[in-house]
């Protein structure tokens, strides 16, 4: 019997750099999952559906939110995303850790609902760098990063609520600044899986051998 997989929420703003650092971590580590989303919102060029996201209707969501099978959901710039319930349990049973890069609201309801989750913010160096990031990525329209940047703000004042803070420094000063958040990405996973709690069912089941 495995142990049950641990789950670990990543946020931080818009533009940060999140999904780069999430995407290395399980190029690096096939050990490591994450979960696919359901959003409301149009795939972008080169997406793929049930890869990226699953990409469904506004009342397929609302469905979904009916049958209860988000285990969190949230409206994030004019759209809505959320994690299935299914995916979350199928995952953590198998044994598997898993990844939820959702946003601020998706992760502050998760970390409410279940304390042995735990939240990693991944924090620009500056507001500036956080900024030209957004503009460089090339996807959104000027009104979008507007409304981005607008959401940036009120997203770090929520960092103080998190277990861990990763700091994604700039490509310009440090070159592997994406390998090294990716690390510590997965030095939080590893230093976890170490944990008490995380080794009960193995350590009793030694104990009770050595009685013997
Ligand atoms: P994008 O549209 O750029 O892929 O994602 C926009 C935002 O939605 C990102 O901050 C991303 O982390 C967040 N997001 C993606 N999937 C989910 C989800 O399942 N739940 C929540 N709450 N946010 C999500």
């Amino acid at each position: 019997m495995p142990n049950r997989g641990r789950l670990f929420v990543i946020s931080g703003p818009a533009g940060v750099g999140k999904s780069e650092i999430v995407k290395k971590v399980l190029e690096r580590h096939p050990d490591v999952s994450l979960s696919v989303s359901c959003t409301t919102r149009q795939p972008r060029p080169g997406e793929i559906d049930g890869v990226s996201y699953h990409f469904v209707s506004d009342a397929r969501f609302d469905a979904l939110i009916g049958e209860d099978a988000f285990y969190e959901w949230a409206h994030v710039h004019q759209n809505r995303y959320g994690t299935l319930k299914s995916v979350v349990k199928k995952q953590l049973e198998e044994g598997r850790d898993l990844i939820l890069e959702i946003d601020v609201q998706g992760c502050l309801q998760v970390m409410a609902q279940d304390a042995t989750v735990k939240g990693i913010f991944v924090c620009p160096p500056s507001r500036e760098n956080l900024e030209a990031r957004l503009r460089k990525r090339g996807t959104e329209s000027e009104a979008s990063i507007r409304v981005r940047l607008n959401n940036v703000a009120k997203e770090c004042a929520t960092a103080y609520k998190y277990d861990y803070i990763i700091i994604h420094e700039d490509w310009a000063v440090r070159p592997d600044a994406l390998e090294a958040a990716a690390d510590e990405v997965y030095a939080i996973i590893s230093a976890s899986r170490r944990e008490l709690e995380s080794n009960r069912a193995f350590l009793d089941h030694l104990n009770e051998s050595l009685k013997a």
